[in-house]
């Protein structure tokens, strides 16, 4: 299953349990707009080259449209689409007053200079700029992107438009980034942790955590976690997986990396198989790299009782359908791995305000969305008798629905959404 039939497939389930019918699906379900467009610049060997920019805005109902924006040499429109559409959800979810967009540059940075890609990225805001914009589309960092790309885009987007910082997030700091932004997913992914053992009554420090992935996310989730005394016994790369039964110290885990570049040859730790990560005897489980690693086949071998998706999309439908009968525990990526965007949405709060918050405001703020995302999911799963991925979606799609309905796009089908 792709990735747009992972996310349409999760969608319907919501839906269905909602009792949306088949035209007001299809509303909500369908972008608003695609765009692609040409970039053309010339190479600093003096030839000229193409490359194909995409902007997938889906649905701006409860606001501005916000997401990703991604430098790959296979930028897949099939994915660009789901993620724009999980963006929706994901904002609606947080209750943050974003719509969601995705998009990307079919590109490879690693084979293009600093000069290159700055003359791709002006292109792209060349091409673009007319339907992207504070009040309108606000892209960031995704992969292959980052501080630097958004840093172009707000010069060449000002050359248009006068001075408009908000019109990306992701910044770096002297141009209006927020304090918090780099960590702030996996901040978040850590916040979510918290209230879920807090209902279930367990103690941080008596669970036992593998987290696949040591990037952005992963390594700052591990960080959070350790500080607050949970045991992390597991980690993967791209390279491999290491194991402790004892606990990874992750502060010395960061500095090898730092150097190694690698989780890879770390001493403090016995090495293992990447994919046996996934099913090592832990109590909490953190996918937090790829996309629909945990398939019908890996579901059946893993140990852990609880499943926190930092990654988006690690879990396949059929794999989703087990855990459930299984009575696994699992935070939905939607809401999981929302505290970027959050971050993000205060840094848009400063720029447009003008006033700067520091760290610890950045972070009281966060804590108190995800803590309240997490009691409406809670309760919406209590009151429909349903798992907590399907009341994420539910409670996302009811709020994207009665912002289009209050909008004017009024009809029997929008009223039943209440
Ligand atoms: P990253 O590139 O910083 O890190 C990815 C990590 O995954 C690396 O450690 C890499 O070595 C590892 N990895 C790659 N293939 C692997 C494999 N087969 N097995 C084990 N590990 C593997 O990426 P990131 O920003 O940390 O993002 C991770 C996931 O979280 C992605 O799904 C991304 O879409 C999602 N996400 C990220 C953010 C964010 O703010 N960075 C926000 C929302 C969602």
């Amino acid at each position: 299953m792709s990735a747009t039939e992972t996310t349409k497939y999760y969608f319907q389930r919501a839906s269905k349990e909602l009792g949306i019918e088949s035209q007001l699906e299809k509303v909500l379900i369908t972008p608003r707009r695609e765009v692609k467009v040409e970039c053309i610049i010339e190479l600093d060997s003096g030839e000229m080259a193409t490359y194909t920019g995409f902007r997938v805005q889906h649905d701006s109902a409860r606001g501005p449209m916000k997401g990703g924006l991604r430098y790959h040499p296979e930028v897949d429109p099939d994915e660009v689409n789901s993620l724009a559409s999980l963006m929706t959800w994901k904002t609606a979810v947080v209750n943050i007053p974003y719509g969601g967009a995705k998009g990307g540059i079919s590109c490879d940075p690693g084979q293009l200079s600093h000069q290159e890609l700055q003359k791709i990225t002006r292109a792209f805001v060349d091409e673009i700029h007319d339907v992207i914009g504070p009040q309108l589309d606000i892209p960031a960092p995704d992969m292959g992107s980052n501080a630097q790309t958004m840093a172009w885009i707000v010069d060449q987007f000002s050359k248009y438009h006068g001075w408009t910082p908000a019109v990306v997030t992701g910044k770096p700091l002297e141009l209006g980034g927020s304090e918090g932004r780099e960590a702030a997913t996996g901040q978040g992914v850590f916040y979510a942790i918290e209230a879920l053992m807090k209902d279930e009554g367990r103690a941080l420090s008596d669970l036992r955590f593998a987290i696949q992935g040591f990037g952005n996310v992963g390594s700052y989730a591990a960080k959070f976690i350790s500080q607050a005394g949970g045991k992390i016994v597991a980690i993967s790369d791209a390279g491999g997986a290491i194991y402790s039964k004892d606990g990874i110290d992750i502060e010395s885990l960061m500095l090898h990396t730092q150097s190694a570049g690698t989780i890879c040859g770390y001493e403090g730790a016995e090495a293992m198989k990447r994919d046996q990560l996934l099913t090592v005897d832990c109590d909490v489980l953190i996918p937090a790299a790829l996309g629909g690693v945990l398939t019908r086949e890996v579901a059946s071998e893993i140990k852990a009782k609880y499943i926190i998706e930092a990654a988006n999309g690690p879990t396949t439908p059929e794999a989703d359908e087990y855990f459930i009968k299984k009575g696994i525990i699992l935070l939905p990526d939607i809401f999981v791995n929302a505290g970027g965007v959050v971050v993000s949405y205060f840094e848009w709060v400063q720029n447009i305000q003008q006033f700067r918050w520091n760290l610890k405001r950045v972070n009281e703020e966060l804590k108190t969305i995800m803590l309240d995302a997490y009691s409406e999911i809670v309760q919406t799963a209590k009151t429909t008798n349903c798992d907590l991925r399907t009341a994420a979606f539910q409670l996302a799609i009811s709020r994207v629905a009665r912002a289009t309905a209050l909008r004017g796009l009024e009809n029997e089908s929008f009223c039943m959404i209440r």
